[in-house]
């Protein structure tokens, strides 16, 4: 008798809620999640057919998230950035106090990871620009999948930059083989020509992702080599004039290099318009490559307090996931946060079931790791989360997630 008590617990977990949500819909019937001790799913059954042993929670019961877009390297910049400065100025402060000792990035990295998890997040794509986040990962119940990131704005460098982030790759590979791991190219702003290309032929049928029109200082650049990254490349002391623009938005510039079936991340977006996104879908049709389009509301509002135009988005054929960016840009590394502002900055018309698509079964798409995550479907393990404190399917100030397996 004892050993079937014994049995019974270890063999499932069941979840009922006031809501749950699949990673596609949230169910109108009464329902019940069943998986293994390890959060493997079993079935979600109707509620009389369930048994004894369910877990009543208040709430909403929804697969983990994935934070499409952060620097786990850049933890231990939390306050130091100051806020409403516009990207030309965020980069160059970035730039001049990222340096920090070995022992503190690592500490803000473990409570940044740690943060992630409690907060429900299961999945992350993290750009790296060093090997400085292996040690915090290695331990890691996240899944990840890291972007060396390059970037060199003179073709006299780009092989060179390209040498020296392989080591970087190499490491990354060597030391957790399971983690996935692939180049991207950092900004249109800081990437030259040779690089894109070279970038286009290490990346083949491989997901990348790169900084996307995140200030009009780009469009200015590509359309008239003017603006205020000229200023920026000055200070560096980086010469800009074998520089050619191109008379076009900075994404119909970049998007073209990449030919050879990529499926790209485009992170941030706030300045993508109408003629953009109609030149993605011809370009991308033509080169069999898939596009996602990352919101990182909290961030453009730290940095540029402007914020893409998520209607003109969601009208593309590409999917919508979310990220947070760094803690260079954010006041947390949480998934929900960010749902709760894209829900008040468009006035509570973008229903919480598609955001929380976004946030789930999106982004694990995006990251190639829809086999496992993303959603409740027989055999996958996706992580359970619960969210509480929402009034009628809508978040509010006090809306929060917790991971509950
Ligand atoms: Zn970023």
């Amino acid at each position: 008798m004892i050993i079937q008590i014994y049995q019974a617990i270890i063999l499932y977990r069941k979840f009922t809620a006031d809501h749950i949500f699949t990673g596609y819909e949230i169910l109108s019937s009464p329902t019940v999640l069943i998986t293994d001790p390890l959060g493997v799913i079993i079935d979600i059954v109707d509620k009389k057919h369930a048994g004894d042993g369910v877990e009543n929670l208040r709430g909403l019961l929804t697969p983990g998230f994935t934070n499409a877009h952060c620097h786990l390297e850049l933890s231990h910049l939390k306050g130091m950035i100051p806020q409403k400065t516009g990207l030309v100025e965020f980069v160059q402060k970035v730039m001049s106090i990222r340096a920090a000792s070995g022992e503190l990035k690592l500490e803000a990295m473990v409570n940044a990871e740690a943060e992630m998890y409690k907060n429900g997040i299961v999945a992350v794509g993290d750009i790296c620009n060093t090997t400085d986040s292996i040690p915090a990962k290695a331990e890691s119940k996240l899944r990840w999948h890291n972007f060396i990131e390059l970037s060199g704005f003179t073709d006299a460098v780009a092989q060179q930059r390209l040498d020296d982030m392989e080591k970087v790759y190499q490491q990354f590979m060597a030391t957790n083989p399971r983690q996935r791991t692939s180049f991207s190219p950092h900004a249109p702003y800081s990437v030259s020509k040779k690089l894109f290309q070279l970038l286009n032929e290490a990346t083949a049928g491989q997901i990348i992702t790169i900084h996307n029109q995140e200030s009009p200082a780009e469009d200015d650049l590509y359309r008239h080599k003017n603006g205020e990254f000229l200023a920026l490349y000055k200070n560096f002391g980086i010469d800009f004039t074998a520089f050619e623009p191109t008379g076009k938005s900075s994404f119909q510039s970049w998007l073209p290099y990449f030919t050879n079936s990529q499926s790209i991340i485009s992170v941030h977006n706030t300045f993508t318009g109408i003629a953009d996104i109609a030149f993605s879908q011809s370009h991308l049709k033509e080169n069999n490559s898939g596009l996602f389009y990352c919101i990182c509301i909290n961030a453009n509002k730290y940095i540029e307090q402007k914020i893409p135009s998520i209607r003109l988005l969601m009208k593309s054929n590409f999917d919508i996931v979310i990220g947070t960016d760094s803690y260079a840009s954010n006041l947390q590394l949480n998934i929900l946060e960010e749902i709760k502002t894209i829900q008040r900055e468009t006035n509570y018309e973008i229903p919480l079931q598609e955001l929380l698509k976004w946030a789930t079964i999106n982004g694990a798409r995006a990251l190639q790791l829809h086999h496992t995550s993303g959603s409740f479907e027989k055999g996958k393990q996706p992580g359970v989360v619960l969210v509480e404190g929402l009034d009628n399917l809508q978040t509010t100030q006090h809306s929060f997630a917790r991971r509950i397996l």
